[in-house]
């Protein structure tokens, strides 16, 4: 069995990341790691499922005892990665998948070089404002905030692998898939399947 990726996966918030992921993630050879961050649970999300939700105090002690594979503030909050299971699981076989900002996407880029990191782009920016409009979960001034956050992550784009546009959602999930089926096929993801082929010849 050949070691799982590490997809980096990043998006300006509204550009249905999450809709994405959660089709990928209904294929269980993906693995999503579950980050912890200080701020507070929108509604409907769980703690434990869509974040681990802890305290300042509580992040800080994690990065002090370096559990934090990366973090990063971003509006006003701390956001990072447990180390622990990302490993266990690409052993496991498993693709891991990080949903990170590009702050941190960055320092993964040189900590694990062989990770595959994927931006996922809105069609326009001012589609992504309206997507967030939409979503009714942020007040106007937070809206504010996260779309010239969102100007300035688009900039990052040219520094990652792949970009998938999430114009219409069907092609979006279809393009990802594309992504990580041709890096399982890379060769020097697939020595083992070339080995395989070679030892039963
Ligand atoms: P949100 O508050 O919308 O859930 O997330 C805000 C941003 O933080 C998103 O761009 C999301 O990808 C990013 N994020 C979530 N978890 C992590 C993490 O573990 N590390 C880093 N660097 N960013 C994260």
């Amino acid at each position: 069995m050949s070691k799982g990726l590490l997809i980096v996966v990043s998006a300006p918030s509204g550009c249905g990341k999450g809709t994405i992921l959660g089709e990928i993630l209904k294929d269980d050879k993906f693995y999503y790691s579950v980050s912890a961050t200080t701020r507070s649970p929108r509604e409907g999300e769980q703690n434990g499922v869509n974040y681990h939700f802890i305290t300042r105090e509580d992040f800080e002690e994690r990065i002090k005892n370096n559990a934090m594979l990366e973090y990063a503030e971003y509006c006003g909050n701390y956001y990072g990665t447990p180390k622990k299971e990302i490993e266990e699981m690409r052993e496991m076989g498993k693709n891991v998948l990080l949903e990170i900002e590009v702050q941190g996407a960055m320092k993964v880029r040189e900590i694990c070089p062989d990770a595959v990191f994927v931006f996922i782009l809105p069609p326009s920016v001012n589609e992504l404002e309206r997507r967030l409009r939409k979503r009714g979960t942020e007040t106007d001034e937070v809206i504010a905030e996260r779309v010239s956050q969102a100007k300035g992550e688009l900039a990052f784009a040219e520094k990652y692998d792949y970009v998938v546009v999430n114009n219409a959602l069907e092609d979006a999930i279809c393009d990802f898939r594309a992504v990580i089926k041709a890096e399982e096929l890379k060769v020097s993801n697939a020595k083992e399947i070339i080995d395989e082929v070679i030892n039963n010849a």
